[in-house]
């Protein structure tokens, strides 16, 4: 029977490289790169294996590859490239590609490929909803801040349903074609019942939440530590614990407001779900300036020193969503409404709704992909484990003792 997982495409170096600059075809397979990325565990031999891939042209057995998604791009792996193959930079186009691969739209290909098309969709849509909500709305009331007059709640309601239920329809059309070909290249698992599926899929929920809630693999990734130290404050790992976090936090904080709050009623500052966000938020501005501040200083390692649109476009974007968040909440608490409040108030409905409509085709998609992604492979892991003899691998999918070293033949 056919392998799946052994198809050859000989175009697809060409297409990932449309996605990131990477010298791949320079490898010649020494193996440094895997003794000194962190993630490694005894037996696996990422980097160098899924550059093998690429350069064969195996797109299946690339895309069912967990460490492209587990990867943090710390960089070690490039620095330590006797090559110069740049694996790091590699595994950064490759994570590019699939969410440009998966995606049913094709929007996303445009995204990334041209700044061009990006302002341009940005721009229209953001003259579009401001005529909207100018028409359905736009009663600026000075005697008193008057947000809801200003802004047609039910409008707003109605849009914010109607835009999370498109971002939801294109994620659930791209996931399935992820868990399609990530799943296509697993041999099959004889059948168990239901009811170890259940365990499965919890235990890879507990799986993925440990490694996610922490991030502790960013602390694993300790590039050029002996030289480049920088204070706790400025770690990746806290940048990036403070944007998830914060994001988090102020969903909630959203969620709470939408469901238990009347609109437009007036709340003390310690109201729970307002101090929830104004907590959260000062989370997330932490978080995106010293982003912001990294990479414009192309400090705190390899992943700071190329920036592409998308990255300074999801930075900026949360950054200002926050800092109008906050300008806004002061306006709440003013005596009077202002020009200026109501001007906010409108630039921050539109940036907040842009971002959610552009989730699925831009950099904030790696917030959903790699946690199905990690997930998928936790779960497909588990699943197979039960299949196997004790003393075989489930990651290797073979025998413990067989276990290759880091280098020779993939
Ligand atoms: S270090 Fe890795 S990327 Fe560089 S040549 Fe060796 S195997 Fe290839
Ligand atoms: S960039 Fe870091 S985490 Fe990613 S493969 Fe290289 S060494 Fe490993």
């Amino acid at each position: 029977m056919e392998d799946p997982g052994a198809r050859i495409d000989i175009r697809l170096l060409d297409e990932l490289r449309q996605y990131g600059e990477f010298n791949v075809i320079n490898c010649f397979s020494c193996g440094h790169c895997t003794a000194v990325c962190n993630l490694v565990k005894s037996g696996e031999a990422f980097p160098r294996r899924v550059i093998r891939y690429a350069v064969l042209g195996l797109r299946d057995k690339l895309a069912a590859e967990k460490a492209v998604w587990s990867c943090y791009y710390c960089g070690e792996c490039t620095a330590a490239c006797p090559r110069q193959a740049t694996p790091g930079q590699f595994m950064d186009a490759a994570r590019r590609y699939f969410i440009v691969n998966w995606d049913v739209t094709t929007l996303s290909r445009r995204f990334y490929t041209s700044p061009r098309f990006t302002w341009i969709s940005m721009t229209v849509l953001a003259v579009v909803l401001a005529v909207l909500f100018l028409a359905t709305g736009g009663r600026m009331v000075s005697e008193r801040p008057a947000f809801f007059e200003f802004m047609n709640y039910a409008f707003l309601h109605y849009l914010g349903y109607a835009v999370m239920a498109l971002v939801g329809l294109v994620f659930a059309a791209n996931f399935a074609n992820m868990a399609r070909q990530i799943m296509r290249t697993f041999p099959k698992t004889p059948g168990h019942g239901p009811g170890s599926w259940i365990k499965d899929g919890v235990r890879a929920v507990m799986d993925v939440v440990q490694e996610l809630a922490l991030q502790k693999e960013f602390d694993e990734c300790k590039v050029k530590e002996s030289e480049n130290r920088e204070p706790w404050y400025l770690s990746r790992r806290v940048m990036h614990l403070a944007i998830m976090w914060g994001f988090l936090g102020l969903l909630g904080a959203t969620t709470f407001d939408f469901l238990f709050k009347e609109p437009g009623s007036h709340v003390p500052l310690y109201y729970p779900a307002r101090l929830l966000g104004t907590l959260a938020g000062l989370l997330l501005l932490y978080g995106t300036s010293l982003a912001l501040w990294l990479r414009r200083e192309k400090k705190g390692g390899l992943s700071f020193e190329k920036s592409y649109l998308s990255d300074w476009l999801l930075l900026w974007l949360l950054w200002a969503i926050t800092l109008s968040g906050y300008l806004t909440e002061i306006a709440v608490y003013l005596p009077r409404g202002f020009f200026l409040g109501y001007l906010i108030l409108l630039v921050h409905t539109i940036l907040a709704l842009e971002l959610m409509l552009l989730v699925p085709f831009t950099k904030f998609s790696h917030v959903i992909y790699r946690p199905v992604a990690l997930y998928l492979h936790a779960l497909l892991l588990r699943r197979r484990a039960r299949s196997l003899p004790l003393n075989w691998d489930a990651s290797r999918y073979r025998p413990r003792e067989a276990v290759p070293s880091t280098s020779g033949p993939v």
